[in-house]
């Protein structure tokens, strides 16, 4: 950090409260959002355990959680190296109902290498809305800054404004329980910007309230970032479901050659660079759901597995992709996926079957009767049935392979475990096998077909026409939100054989990523968006929309909590 760059006054949980307890409602929201923007929070830090302490005594200061401590509380994430932890905070109504509406936000954020020698000024709104208004090399980004319009720094829109959006909205609710109908319960989680652990594990707490404690939960409402979708788009997206996203892997086993001989090889690398041309940013694999932003897989890492030169072909190869599911099954996707690599593979074999042939007019040599380019795929459920038909202990290759391993990077595992196994296989004939490593999100949305759902769409609509014509905003309802999200994991439509051939299809699923779908689905918290807006997530130039996240989105969603409540 540079001199030049003043340090500001970071207020005390105590001598937050006091300032906002008696301004407006945006002005409460701007003061929360900046101070928290000054607790560093970067994903795993051990800030996301400072900024879960912060709020827990900014929480105690209001009366009703002075007055009633035992509805405030923490749920430590297990085995956790920096002791991270999910914050619950709940009212309750006085008028008798189990109805309750889910608030929930996440308190970490990306770190800060985007701004460079200016990591300091990262975390003080004031300082960098003052240097960005003061530099010349980007006009449309002085203007901005000028403005007064927006609050720039890391976690200005992803999210902590949204944190204080729901906090002002606790504050709210907590002097309204004589004519709250319901209950509202906040949750504030740790390790959403990777993976997701802080709303995994709070699947149980909320399990645990819901089941001990009868709490009904009919709505989750996160308030993660939106943004525009196009270029002068104006539009207040408000989104009733989550993406999905799978992350399917291919190990793709070859047959090495001499380069002397390199026309007898069946290089994995070749086979790798054409399933790649075939499935990366390929839209015939984007779901086709009209209006909405569906995208199409990216590659995500392709290596050859050599670790030093020589002159031999590669023998093995890897390969993985990020893959959105909208509303897709694990299931389809493996079938997508095994029909693009046949195509590859029988691709491959064609070209290599025609070189050798040129080779062979051009040299005055016999062709080859014995040799073949054939390449043999699997999902991995496929491959390990085969594999127990010859004999081998699957489990025993596994354990093994995950006990050694401990601490290696998941997706590597996941390698390590297919790579093990086709050790073990008798037959090396060249294949492609196919399997998911984590991350996993499940995808979830309002179904119109399911009354409670429909109910809460409608309630949606009405309230933003009402917002319509008291404010100039424009929004629109879509059914996934795009960018990954925490509401992922509270919801799950896929049915228990769907969930299964996602299970038989991601090695070691128990040890690796115990995502506990059953648990979700059970939960099952119809879960929508509705976002602080601004702009520039994950880069230097990251920042919120005061007018509307600080002036109109709180009194949304109190309206909306209201209504389905009473409903
Ligand atoms: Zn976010």
């Amino acid at each position: 950090m540079n001199d030049t760059v003043r340090g500001e006054e970071q207020l005390s949980p105590v001598d937050l409260y006091e300032k906002v307890k008696d301004v407006p409602t945006n002005e409460k929201v701007e003061i929360i959002t900046k101070t928290l923007v000054g607790i560093k929070s970067v994903n795993g830090t051990y800030g996301e355990v400072e900024i879960a302490n912060y709020l827990i005594d900014f929480i105690k200061q209001i009366p009703y959680f002075d007055a009633q401590p035992e509805r405030l509380w923490e749920q430590g994430l297990q085995g956790d190296h920096l002791g991270r932890k999910n914050v619950f905070a709940l009212i309750k109504g006085k008028q008798e109902s189990n109805k309750t509406v889910l608030y929930h936000s996440h308190m970490d954020t990306v770190g800060v290498d985007d701004f460079g020698s200016n990591q300091e000024a990262a975390f003080k709104p004031d300082v960098l809305t003052e240097q960005f208004a003061e530099q010349d090399y980007d006009e449309e980004l002085k203007k901005l800054a000028q403005s007064g319009e927006w609050m720039f720094g890391r976690g200005s829109v992803d999210m902590k404004s949204g944190i204080a959006v729901h906090l002002v909205n606790l504050m709210y609710f907590s002097e309204q329980v004589e004519h709250l109908n319901g209950n509202v319960l906040v949750m504030f989680n740790p390790v959403e910007e990777n993976e997701h652990t802080g709303v995994i594990e709070s699947v149980n707490e909320l399990l645990k309230l819901r089941d001990v404690q009868g709490y009904e939960f009919v709505l989750g409402i996160n308030n993660d970032f939106v943004t525009s979708l196009y270029e002068g788009d104006q539009n207040r997206y408000i989104y009733t479901g989550a993406v999905g996203k799978l992350l399917p892997c291919f190990y793709i086993y070859g047959r090495e050659a001499h380069v002397g001989e390199t026309l007898t090889s069946v290089d994995p690398t070749l086979i790798s660079a054409t399933i790649n041309r075939n499935i990366n940013n390929n839209m015939d694999l984007a779901e086709e759901i009209q209006g909405e932003l569906v995208l199409p897989p990216s590659c995500l890492y392709q290596r050859d597995q050599k670790d030093f030169y020589n002159v031999q072909t590669a023998l093995s190869s890897q390969l993985y992709f990020n893959y959105f599911v909208y509303k897709d099954s694990p299931q389809d996707v493996m079938n997508k996926l095994i029909e693009k690599a046949k195509e590859a593979c029988v691709e491959v074999e064609e070209h290599m079957v025609e070189q050798h042939r040129k080779f062979s007019h051009v040299t005055e040599m016999p062709t080859s009767n014995s040799l073949s380019w054939n390449i043999n795929i699997y999902s991995y459920d496929e491959y390990i049935d085969q594999l127990t038909e010859k004999g081998i202990d699957v489990e025993g290759v596994c354990d093994r392979v995950v006990a050694e391993n401990s601490g290696l990077e998941k997706r590597e595992l996941c390698f390590q475990i297919v790579e093990a196994l086709q050790l073990a296989d008798p037959d090396k004939t060249p294949k492609v096998i196919i399997f998911f490593a984590p991350p996993y999100c499940p995808h979830n949305y309002l179904r119109e077909e399911v009354g409670t759902e429909k109910e809460i769409i409608d309630h949606i609509n009405e309230v933003l026409s009402e917002y319509e014509q008291k404010t100039t905003e424009t929004f629109k309802v879509k059914k996934f939100f795009p960018f990954l999200s925490d509401s992922s994991y509270l919801s799950l439509h896929e049915s228990d054989h769907e969930i299964e051939s996602l299970i038989d299809n991601f090695p070691k699923w128990e040890e690796i990523y115990p995502v506990p779908v059953h648990d979700i689905r059970s939960l099952n918290i119809p879960s929508i968006n509705m976002g602080v807006y601004g702009q520039d997530a994950h880069q230097r130039t990251e920042r919120v929309y005061k007018p509307y996240t600080f002036g109109t989105l709180p009194f949304i969603i109190r309206a909306l909590t209201e209504k389905v409540l009473n409903n």
